[in-house]
């Protein structure tokens, strides 16, 4: 591409493209210039430590070389629909399979994370021949009207009023619940009965899915208590629905482990994925389904499709992305880098104003309160996209963007999510200019 000079390429942005989730005149993008690992410069040579690897894809870190090598061989194995075999596709499930649960057995590749879900939901109605699918508040999954209407957050609204059929329940927040709990197994204990009335309020009869993403993550990592998981397995498997968790945002290593079910003593019946399979070098989702739903479209037919179902160019990228997964140890290294995070992030407590740190690998959300004592959030709930912009939260958010930490929020809290390749004297630098940001908000917005 001829080069175009930065003023003109912010005019044209302004003047051409639609940025998603925020009013227009609010948009006032940066250039990323250059970028390699954990960094990113932008236009002004400002650099950056990508500490939510964009939008918590980019495991591998930025200009990964061995994926920049293998863009120059795109071309070799020809461009083909989804009713034709390719190499890159046929290797792509077979490497995907290989680490999933035991009892996954095949893939439909999709486009990217709301796309995949959306065909989860088709895959499980048509597999069941019921209708009602459950997922939960505080979740995301996708900005499809499919997904739209799976996701349990303000971004849902959007998609209003919903498609009938879809029914939300609560995800385990233990920080801001109520009820006091002698043991996380008793946390469990209590919303795993709330789910059971639910199921039997509803109809179990009716009901196709339960749909979770494994470990909430835009919602602020929220890690499910001891128990919780496996109890959701048993009810699926007691009234006959099949358990979907999304992987899309924890799977691929994020959470130490290369799926984050693996955390738990349970297998899904279905599982979805994107954003790490190709750490977002060219768009890539998918539907990782049992054995058992695999064997039942032998004798059915499969309802869905997509042109780029199993994309060339993808999942060739996808290939050499799982092997740099293995070559490089990613998976054990973000297990223990989390350890390094943990502890700086337990460091956090002693600021007045962080009510909770939650960390499981190298996925952790730290959440900002007015009041320790009373947990008043930072923000009220449904106050960010766009919303907040003369908010607390964007204050903090532009304090940590001026001492070169870049991540997003959501709501109260702020992601912590960086590649997967960090070092422990990356992430301790990068934890120190948290730390800074934080104190300079606390003295200049809070106490
Ligand atoms: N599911 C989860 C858990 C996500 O975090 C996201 C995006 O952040 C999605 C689904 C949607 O993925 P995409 O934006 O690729 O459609």
């Amino acid at each position: 591409m001829e080069h175009i000079d930065d003023r003109q390429i912010k005019a044209d942005d302004r003047q051409y493209v639609l940025h998603s989730w925020t009013r227009q005149k609010d948009v006032h993008p940066k250039i990323i210039r250059k970028a390699n690992g954990i960094f990113f410069w932008d236009e002004a040579g400002r650099k950056f430590y990508d500490m939510c690897s964009q939008l918590v894809y980019l495991n591998v870190g930025h200009h990964h070389p061995k994926l920049m090598e293998e863009f120059k061989h795109i071309g070799e194995i020809p461009l083909a629909s989804p009713g034709f075999a390719t190499a890159s596709k046929a290797e792509l499930a077979k490497k995907i399979i290989e680490v999933a649960p035991e009892n996954m057995a095949k893939v439909f590749f999709a486009n990217g994370g709301a796309d995949s879900n959306d065909h989860a939901v088709k895959i499980a109605r048509m597999f069941t021949g019921r209708y009602k699918i459950f997922s939960r508040y505080r979740s995301y999954h996708g900005a499809t009207f499919g997904a739209g209407n799976l996701s349990g957050e303000s971004r849902r609204f959007t998609v209003e009023p919903g498609l009938p059929g879809f029914i939300k329940f609560e995800t385990p927040y233990l920080y801001r619940e109520t009820v006091h709990f002698d043991s996380e197994e008793a946390a469990a204990d209590f919303y795993l009965e709330r789910l059971n009335n639910q199921i039997l309020y509803e109809g179990p009869d009716t009901i196709a899915a339960i749909f979770m993403e494994t470990i909430p993550g835009s919602n602020g990592v929220l890690i499910p208590p001891k128990g919780y998981m496996e109890g959701v397995r048993e009810l699926c498997t007691k009234y006959g629905i099949l358990m979907i968790c999304d992987e899309v945002m924890a799977g691929f290593g994020r959470t130490g482990k290369m799926f984050a079910v693996e955390h738990f003593d349970i297998k899904p019946d279905i599982m979805t994925f994107a954003k790490g399979v190709t750490c977002g070098y060219s768009p890539l989702g998918g539907v990782i389904v049992s054995r058992e739903i695999a064997d039942y479209f032998d004798d059915h037919v499969l309802m869905t499709g997509l042109t780029y179902s199993g994309h060339t160019v993808s999942t060739q990228i996808g290939c050499a992305t799982l092997d740099i997964y293995k070559e490089e140890h990613l998976v054990e290294h973000a297990a223990e880098m989390g350890e390094v995070l943990a502890d700086r992030l337990e460091q956090l407590k002693r600021f007045a104003s962080v009510g909770d740190v939650r960390c499981i690998g190298l996925f952790a959300a730290v959440e900002l309160v007015k009041d320790k004592a009373t947990k008043e959030p930072l923000i009220a709930y449904g106050m960010d996209y766009g919303k907040d912009k003369a908010g607390l939260m964007s204050k903090f958010v532009g304090l940590l963007m001026a001492h070169g930490f870049y991540t997003y929020s959501h709501e109260s809290s702020v992601m912590i999510a960086p590649p997967l390749i960090i070092t422990a004297d990356e992430l301790n630098e990068a934890m120190d200019l948290f730390e800074q940001a934080l104190t300079d908000f606390e003295k200049l917005y809070l106490f």
